[in-house]
């Protein structure tokens, strides 16, 4: 099965669930909807509103991040994966560029997943090298460090999907070849092999995918998916991003 995850950062009001209904009547009447999952880390204000509404329908809701302690703490703004869970989220992003930037580092978030995994939400595990490290060649290193640091071999691999985002590529426009993202994916799973002994988890792509560079990507067979940041707030274009992939 394949992913489309759409990521939509700080963007979205309740009325935004009308991208969602956009959405769900697409995927309704879409030939190739048994191929696919589709997932939407809406920003906390939305997240019960958006999983009361996908209780019936085939699109599940996530969240972009949980806080590092469980279930509740005196932690201004925090919010736990318990918290996330009882409002009705299936999945939450972590590891999220963004959020390392903000300093979160892989002892946090290896007690983000712990906790994430014990309140049963299946966890997206983003990782990716910086413009610097790309240019010193250190993606792999880097890459695997971002895994091995945080993931353990008892985590149920059934709970955990990972997203190679290139930090380069998020937001700008720029694309890795077709013939570098197989590669690094297909490392990415022979690490993920050396962990866990046995095939393993989805890897997925992000950075800057759209209706257009979707189409370099599909070709990629070893790629499950798509973490999409701008181009999943219209619904036409996240659409696009699907209807491309299967043309
Ligand atoms: C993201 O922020 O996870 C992302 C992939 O963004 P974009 O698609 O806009 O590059």
């Amino acid at each position: 099965m394949k992913y489309f995850i759409g990521n939509w950062k700080m963007f979205g009001v309740p009325k935004s669930i009308n991208i969602l209904k956009k959405i769900n009547s697409f995927q309704l009447n879409d030939k190739n909807k048994k191929k696919y999952r589709i997932v939407i880390t809406p920003p906390l204000t939305l997240i019960e509103k958006f999983a009361a509404y996908s209780k019936t329908k085939k699109i599940f809701i996530g969240s972009q991040n949980c806080y590092h302690k469980d279930p509740f703490s005196s932690n201004t703004s925090a919010v736990s994966a318990h918290m996330i869970k009882s409002v009705g989220a299936k999945y939450t992003l972590i590891g999220h560029s963004d959020n390392r930037a903000e300093g979160d580092n892989d002892y946090i978030l290896k007690k983000k997943v712990q906790f994430a995994l014990k309140n049963k939400l299946k966890i997206i595990f983003c990782i990716g090298e910086n413009k610097i490290e790309k240019k010193n060649k250190k993606t792999l290193t880097i890459l695997k460090k971002q895994l091995t640091n945080v993931l353990e071999k008892k985590f149920n691999k059934n709970d955990i999907i990972i997203a190679y985002e290139p930090i380069w590529s998020i937001g700008t426009g720029k694309l890795p070849t077709a013939t570098e993202l197989r590669k690094i994916t297909i490392q990415i799973k022979k690490i993920l092999k050396n962990i866990y002994k046995k095939n393993t988890f989805p890897v997925l792509y992000g950075g800057s995918v759209d209706g257009n560079s979707v189409k370099i990507f599909k070709e990629i067979e070893e790629i499950d998916g798509f973490l999409i940041g701008g181009a999943s707030k219209s619904s036409k274009k996240f659409i696009d991003i699907i209807k491309n992939y299967y043309r």
